[in-house]
């Protein structure tokens, strides 16, 4: 209990068995072209947990070759829809078989609690494998209205290589979500996971090739963004590039693809999620809400309720509850089933969020709670809340990346739904009201691409999930998301001898 009170992780810390740490090209787990390999941490102490090999050039080169190989000759785009589908299940059911030991590979590399990845994780991402594993085999064209004596279809066809680029702060289930629909359309991809966190992804390539994944449908790259993502993003023979992560990086990546072939490329990007809550809501259910919307997975969410808008007659009550609420949330080992937010993912990010913090005070936002390191080891740093926060204030605009909320007071709809917009992002947004015509304006008003009405966080497979504005473009989950691996193909036939 108590937040504040000191973690203590480094006593006893569990490390799970290593069994991938080499790249996966074209069936086969190899050392980097150069022998070199990369440093991958414990967030709870800092200590290495494994060196990864290192991919660059050379290794993406190959693992695109084999992809492309697979992709031209293999059998995976020529299959029955059907037939992948089944395979695809197969290793949903796989994931399934390890959960344990999944979860603690996230659980070590990334911070992640060992728990929820158990029970919201791995089962997201069969899921998702599932759902996509059952589209398979509806992936249809249509017959097209032509004038004249001529015949048309259409035809959806796979577009060919994927490059993935994800982040790391939902190893397992950012794999899922690119990886599901691109398998599911036919493609055949070369995956470059996070620096940070590289293990699992690897351990999903083995359960693929067990599951009857072809060789070369699915490679891995682990390795730095601006050697081996970029090596993926400026090559000449990928055809698409599917990537989650920062707004800056999703800027060098549409500029690396219009400087070499003119790939696809769909961007997942940042967020500064508003969470209003207006007069006529539960108070305690609110408080709660705002505290999972910020202080989940350490606020290393791309969707986290950062800003929190409070309406002035709730506004005190609110606030005294949410400090509560967070004092009461406790930080320790992901490992820990009482344990309720782990450590930040690596030196950066706690160096990043504790230099956001110094910020909202010098710019005169008040710290109520939280605003320092919660141990002396590892990267754990206290459930923070600032009030007077005013909107030119960098905590309320920039995308932080940790357990820091923002405690906002309004007073009519006008000025929230102004208030909730003025930030560059729009990828997703809260409301908490009893009124139908409240949650309905505000839902239209709002210009994200998720808005949740009295809950957060709600996730499903059939649900397009995306961004507006400098969120990026392009949509995962859903059958929206096939859209970004699959072509259309227009045939029109000449019918001269046609009645009509
Ligand atoms: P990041 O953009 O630095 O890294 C993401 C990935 O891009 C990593 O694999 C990284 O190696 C790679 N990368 C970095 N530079 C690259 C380059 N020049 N070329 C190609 N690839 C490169 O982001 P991060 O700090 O790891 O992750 C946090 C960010 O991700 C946050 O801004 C968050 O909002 C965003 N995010 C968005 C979503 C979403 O769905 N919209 C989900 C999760 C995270």
């Amino acid at each position: 209990n108590g937040s504040n009170g000191k973690a203590a992780p480094a006593a006893g810390v569990v490390v799970p068995e290593i069994k991938f740490t080499k790249l996966f090209i074209n069936g086969e787990f190899v050392d980097a072209a150069s022998g070199k390999t990369f440093e991958t941490r414990d967030p709870r102490t800092g200590d290495v947990l494994a060196h990864v090999a290192e991919a660059d050039k050379a290794d993406v080169d190959l693992a695109v070759k084999s992809a492309r190989d697979a992709f031209e000759h293999g059998k995976w785009p020529r299959m029955s829809g059907y037939e992948r589908g089944r395979i695809m299940s197969k290793l949903a059911d796989l994931v399934e078989q390890h959960t344990e030991e999944l979860a603690a590979l996230d659980g070590a590399d990334a911070g992640k609690l060992v728990l929820l990845g158990k029970i919201i994780d791995i089962p997201a991402a069969t899921q998702m494998l599932r759902y996509y594993a059952g589209a398979a085999d509806k992936i249809h064209g249509e017959v097209l209205r032509v004038s004249g004596k001529y015949q048309g279809y259409t035809l959806k066809e796979p577009v060919g290589v994927v490059g993935v680029i994800i982040p790391w702060n939902f190893p397992t289930m950012m794999f899922f979500l690119k990886v599901s629909p691109a398998l599911a359309a036919g493609c055949t991809v070369v995956v470059k996971p996070a620096e940070q966190t590289p293990l699992s992804a690897l351990y999903y390539a083995h359960l693929a090739k067990l599951a009857g994944v072809p060789d070369g449908v699915i490679n891995v790259v682990p390795g730095f963004g601006p050697t081996a993502g970029a090596a993926l993003t400026s090559h000449m023979d990928v055809d698409s590039v599917a990537f989650t992560g920062s707004t800056e990086v999703g800027r060098l990546i549409m500029e690396s693809a219009a400087r070499s072939n003119l790939k696809m490329v769909s961007l997942e990007l940042g967020g500064k999620s508003p969470l209003i809550v207006f007069d006529d809501a539960d108070v305690d259910m609110a408080v709660n809400l705002s505290r999972l919307a910020i202080f989940y997975n350490k606020g290393e969410v791309c969707v986290a309720g950062s800003r929190v808008y409070v309406q002035e007659g709730i506004y005190d009550e609110f606030v005294k509850k949410a400090v509560e609420a967070a004092q009461n949330w406790k930080v320790g080992d992901p490992f820990d089933v009482t344990t309720n937010m782990g450590p930040q993912v690596d030196k950066d990010q706690f160096e990043r969020v504790l230099k956001y913090i110094e910020h909202g005070k010098s710019e005169g936002a008040t710290l109520l709670t939280g605003g320092k390191p919660a141990a002396d080891k590892g990267y754990y740093i206290e459930p923070t809340i600032f009030v007077d926060v005013t909107e030119d204030m960098k905590i309320a605009q920039e995308e932080i990346f940790g357990p820091v909320m923002s405690l906002m007071k309004f007073r009519s709809v006008d000025e929230v739904i102004e208030k909730a917009n003025c930030t560059k992002y729009g990828l997703a947004a809260g409301i908490v009201t009893k009124s139908l015509d409240i949650a309905n304006r505000v839902s239209r008003s709002v210009r994200a691409g998720t808005v949740w009405v009295n809950c957060y966080y709600a996730f499903d497979p059939d649900a397009p999930f995306g961004g507006y504005k400098m969120s990026g473009f392009g949509r995962d989950q859903g059958l929206a998301a096939m859209d970004k691996y699959l072509q259309v193909k227009s045939v029109i036939t000449a019918l001269p001898d046609s009645p009509w």
